[in-house]
């Protein structure tokens, strides 16, 4: 029987080959009828005698880069068409406006190796793959509004282009030898990518030009080449991500094969990989078991990585602490002294977006850096939260923005520290352009409560000139209702284990060890680590030494602090803390871990990078047997004390016994402790639900006993959200709904 039907189709469905798609199936099962773009998604009308089975196909097997949220399918009355056609709408809906960049696939990279018109082609791409969001100047996504609007397309690109048979139908990027961008290099070479393959394997360093800014790369094999980078770079230790094919990969690191899986993904991200002992130099990641592995995920990758047949250095090409490079003339100017060699093209990068960075966990994964591939991806929101427009504004390392609109929440990409003024220009100028993006306009601002973050002040400041409420949000209550959100938990009680930096607590003091009860909207801490000061305040985030002196002199053994650091300005800073002399109190989890680290003596007095100390005492515990054993840290009326820990640590370090031991029963006894307690909150609360986060548990050896001693609850772990600041903006979101709600 003829039936007459209208699907509607909800998700990310713009942009990636859908109605192509849509038209391939419905042509297959003998329909008439249409298919379009509209604000909401996809509105396909059909009829004919297999109407009913076009729904099937779509939930069965849609286009690689869509993400399919619903499908509502409805009868309907429309006049029937003599064929099934593509309605060219104009209309582009909000939050289906543009997928993130992919990397290239199975079928483009075959055209590239093989002899057709694409052969060795740098910028082939297809519906399925290419750059997407790095391209796009302004909405709609539309070849006229992306860097490829200056490249007319050739006769065959745009016999491509416009037939709905092809694979290319409708691709913005499309582009060929003929029509498309093309590479150049400098200091000039008849064939630029063979230049820069052939400077690679001399060991010279290259700057090219990626999907979302340029990259620095050299022959990771090289250790003088290495050595060479972070001299230039004045980059001594944070460890440098390696690009290669998966074979190569499979040579240097151990992986499985889930692992392997998050490394094909269309998001192509840097995937933390437990390393092979003694493959590679030690001045790829400096005292770390763990490197960060990419597969490449454009063509002139590809070429590059065959060409070279070994891994290479793939990373961020930037001046310290200022956002990546972009421009061509930026990177002349601030990349020509480091690099050997410029690889750059004429196809222009829209949009700044790092390597995205994923961490395997037990069972599955979590991103620690959220950006090319991911963004402008959203994130469901629980459903019991009000459906409400807010933008929040995250913290101050780490940045991120999180916009809510439609029971959806799009967590920005990785935005960098808000300290440089480059990237907080960046900020300024990524919160317009999402909101634009996702045709947002605030109901509700919410900031961090910190009275001196930048992006907290941006905030205020915004809430004051628009009139609009903000919701000032506790820095550990927004990590916990980011682990919550993650998994759209809805209500009830939850506890949350939040190990952290810092962050500002709502008694003014600095907090960053805590266990929250509460939900979105409330919370109330019950257990804290007990505090230490601070001295020197930020000197003290650097200073592993400064955080190691407060815990021994707290747990009476000074003469130890004076042994171990006998050339450190001891006396001078004991006086200003007595003094109270810049010197706040703090209950943060990761000054612990520095103490461990510089009692240990495995850190420069003076950390290079963020989080130094703490990546090397993991990597130190690792290496140590799993029944290393454990030492005491009880709970005394809500708080946490580290001093029979610290006692049992130097005991032990004067004993002989080895490091690897030591620091593994450190990360055992804060795991345990933290646990016991959460457990103890937990039955007193009636709460099964545990969330864990906070940037401490991008350890995976804390994040592995913590959840080992909890398994009998509902955990909320690190997933899709980063556990470090980067998703502070999304939880502050969902506290914001959560007490607009009350009100
Ligand atoms: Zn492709
Ligand atoms: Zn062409
Ligand atoms: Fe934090």
């Amino acid at each position: 029987m003829e039936s007459q039907i209208q699907i509607r189709v909800r998700g990310r469905v713009q942009g990636v080959g859908f109605r192509p798609f849509v038209w391939r199936e419905a042509v297959k099962l003998g329909l008439v009828g249409e298919v379009r773009n509209d604000r909401e998604g996809v509105l396909i009308l059909a009829a004919g005698k297999r109407a009913a089975a076009l729904a099937g196909k779509i939930s069965e097997s849609p286009p690689p880069l869509s993400e399919v949220h619903a499908i509502e399918v409805s009868t309907a009355d429309f006049q029937p068409t003599k064929e099934f056609r593509i309605v060219e709408s104009g209309v582009h809906g909000a939050d289906t406006a543009c997928a993130p960049d992919a990397a290239s696939c199975a079928e483009c990279l075959l055209e590239v190796a093989g002899d057709g018109r694409r052969a060795g082609y740098e910028f082939t791409n297809c519906t399925n793959c290419g750059p997407r969001f790095t391209i796009l100047k302004a909405l709609p996504y539309d070849r006229a509004t992306t860097t490829m609007a200056d490249f007319a397309m050739c006769s065959a690109c745009r016999a491509e282009y416009d037939d709905p048979t092809d694979r290319r139908f409708h691709a913005q990027p499309l582009a060929c030898p003929e029509c498309g961008p093309s590479l150049r290099i400098e200091p000039a070479s008849p064939e630029p990518l063979t230049g820069a393959v052939n400077r690679l394997l001399c060991g010279q360093i290259v700057a090219l030009q990626g999907l979302g800014g340029f990259h620095l790369a050299c022959d990771a094999t090289n250790a003088a080449a290495v050595q060479t980078l972070r001299d230039r770079k004045r980059r001594p230790a944070k460890p440098f991500a390696l690009m290669a094919t998966l074979p190569i990969i499979r040579q240097h690191a151990i992986l499985s094969e889930d692992e392997a899986a998050l490394l094909e993904g269309t998001d192509a991200p840097i995937v933390l990989l437990d390393a092979a002992v003694g493959t590679l130099p030690e001045a790829i990641a400096p005292g770390l078991d763990r490197l960060g592995w990419m597969l490449p995920y454009t063509p002139l990758h590809y070429l590059i990585v065959k060409g070279v047949g070994r891994p290479l250095v793939m990373t961020s090409g930037n001046l310290s602490d200022e956002p990546q490079v972009i421009s061509v003339s930026e990177a002349k100017e601030k990349l020509g002294p480091i690099a050997d060699s410029i690889l750059w093209h004429d196809r222009g990068i829209a949009r700044r977006l790092d390597d995205s960075v994923v961490l395997p966990t037990l069972k599955s994964s979590m991103v620690v850096r959220r950006a090319r591939g991911l963004t402008p991806g959203t994130i469901d929101m629980p459903e019991t939260l009000p459906d409400r427009q807010v933008v929040a504004y995250g913290g101050e390392l780490k940045a991120a923005i999180c916009l809510t609109k439609n029971r959806q929440a799009m967590l920005s990409h990785h935005l960098g520290d808000l300290d440089s003024a480059l990237s907080f220009e960046e900020f300024q100028r990524t919160d317009r352009d999402l909101a634009d993006l996702m045709e947002q306009v605030p109901e509700l601002i919410a900031v961090d409560m910190h009275p001196d973050y930048r992006a907290s002040q941006y905030g205020r400041d915004r809430a004051r000139a628009e009139g609009l409420p903000c919701c000032e949000v506790q820095h550990h209550h927004a990590h916990m209702a980011a682990a919550l959100g993650s998994v759209g938990w809805t209500d009830g009680t939850a506890v949350g284990v939040i190990l952290d930096g810092l962050g500002y607590g709502s008694d003014g003091s600095i907090w960053g060890g805590e266990i929250l009860v509460g939900n979105y909207a409330s919370f109330e801490r019950l257990v804290n680590l007990a505090l230490a000061p601070l001295p020197g305040g930020d000197a003290a985030n650097r200073e592993p030494w400064r955080n190691a002196l407060m815990r021994l002199d707290a747990a009476g053994v000074p003469d130890i602090a004076d042994r171990l650091f006998s050339d450190a300005p001891r006396d001078a800073l004991r006086a200003a803390v007595n003094a109270g002399i810049n010197a706040p109190g703090s209950s943060s989890a990761g000054r612990l871990f520095d103490a461990i680290a510089a009692c240990l003596r495995i850190v420069p007095d003076r950390q290079t990078y963020e989080g130094e100390a703490a990546m090397r005492l993991e990597a130190l515990a690792n290496r140590a047997a799993k029944s290393a054993g454990s030492y005491e840290m009880p709970c005394h009326s809500g708080v946490l004390d580290p001093t029979p820990m610290m006692c049992a640590l130097v005991s032990d370090l004067e004993r002989g016994v080895s490091k690897s031991t030591i620091a593994r029963r450190c990360h055992n006894a804060i795991a345990d402790s933290f646990a016991d307690s959460a457990r103890k909150v937990a039955s007193e609360h009636g709460a099964t639900t545990i969330a864990l986060s906070g940037g401490c548990l991008q350890n995976r050896l804390l994040l592995k006993r913590l959840m080992e001693r909890l398994s009998d609850f509902e955990i909320c772990g690190p997933g899709p959200v980063p556990v470090n600041d980067g998703g502070l903006a999304f939880g502050q979101a969902l506290v914001a709904l959560a007490q607009s709600g009350e009100e």
